[in-house]
């Protein structure tokens, strides 16, 4: 890694204290939870239908029982445990420097780190509900449960997690605009940035500390004020000890 852009980095974050980050799966996969575009991430195993389209909205809608084999096998990591990159998160927003953690993952770990202030642009797969009643079941249930699971009052379950042709939650969406449009500095990490609307956001930022955290070059490192090339827990680590 470089060393001079860490030291960079390291300054800044002792600068400021209106810090946002905003991530995605490449921010789990030291959680060995596989992202989707990495060379060992889903999209390069093979399945007899792309990623994208079993976690569709319409694919969910008519073959539901295949998107939940699929989806209890590759999406669900109910042991994964947080990595350094959530642990440090967690620490800056403890010591008031970090106002939000934006990510566009659904595992749950930044609040299993001790995150609070997280918007989840995609949902959880912690929280699920009754498409009919809307009875709340947690991520046990859909595990246990064998196919499609279903409520006591018959109704299907849905994972609380945005399909794609889905539209994001707009309270949520209007927080994390909010958050990247008023922060000093903003962290990306993790991400390949080409999942949409989610990839957008940064165009709010409009300062000029925006930081590029990821394994491989990004289609927007050249807009970034300091790109780093690197796994994020060991980055963040290396410069929040
Ligand atoms: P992506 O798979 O498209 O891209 C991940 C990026 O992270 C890649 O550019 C990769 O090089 C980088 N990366 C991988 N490991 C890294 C590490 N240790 N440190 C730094 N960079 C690393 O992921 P995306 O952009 O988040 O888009 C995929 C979509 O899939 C998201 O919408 C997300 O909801 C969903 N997803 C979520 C999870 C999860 O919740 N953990 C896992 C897989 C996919």
């Amino acid at each position: 890694m470089d060393k001079e852009k860490l030291l960079i980095l390291k300054n800044w974050i002792e600068e400021c204290d209106n810090i946002v980050f905003f991530g995605g799966a490449g921010v789990s996969t030291e959680s060995n939870i596989p992202d989707f575009r990495s060379t060992d991430g889903l999209y390069n195993q093979k399945y007899d239908y792309p990623p994208e389209t079993i976690l569709s909205h319409s694919f969910y809608m008519k073959r539901t029982e295949e998107f939940y084999r699929f989806y209890k096998d590759k999406m669900i990591y109910k042991n994964a445990v947080p990595n350094n990159a959530h642990k440090i998160l967690a620490r800056l927003e403890k010591a008031g420097k970090l106002k939000a953690v934006i990510t566009q993952n659904i595992d749950g770990l930044h609040q299993m780190a001790g995150s609070r202030n997280v918007l989840e642009l995609h949902g959880s797969v912690l929280r699920n509900y009754c498409e009919k009643c809307r009875k709340f079941y947690d991520v046990d249930y859909i595990i246990n449960s064998v196919g499609v699971p279903v409520c006591q009052c018959g109704g299907r379950i849905k994972p609380d997690v945005v399909l794609y042709e889905e539209s994001l939650n707009t309270e949520i969406t209007d927080k994390a605009i909010y958050h990247i449009q008023s922060c000093e500095m903003l962290i990306v990490g993790g991400t390949s940035l080409t999942v949409y609307p989610a990839a957008g956001f940064i165009d709010y930022y409009k300062g000029n500390k925006l930081v590029l955290i990821n394994k491989d070059s990004t289609a927007v490192d050249g807009r970034a004020n300091l790109c780093i090339h690197g796994k994020i827990g060991e980055v963040l680590k290396e410069v929040c000890q």
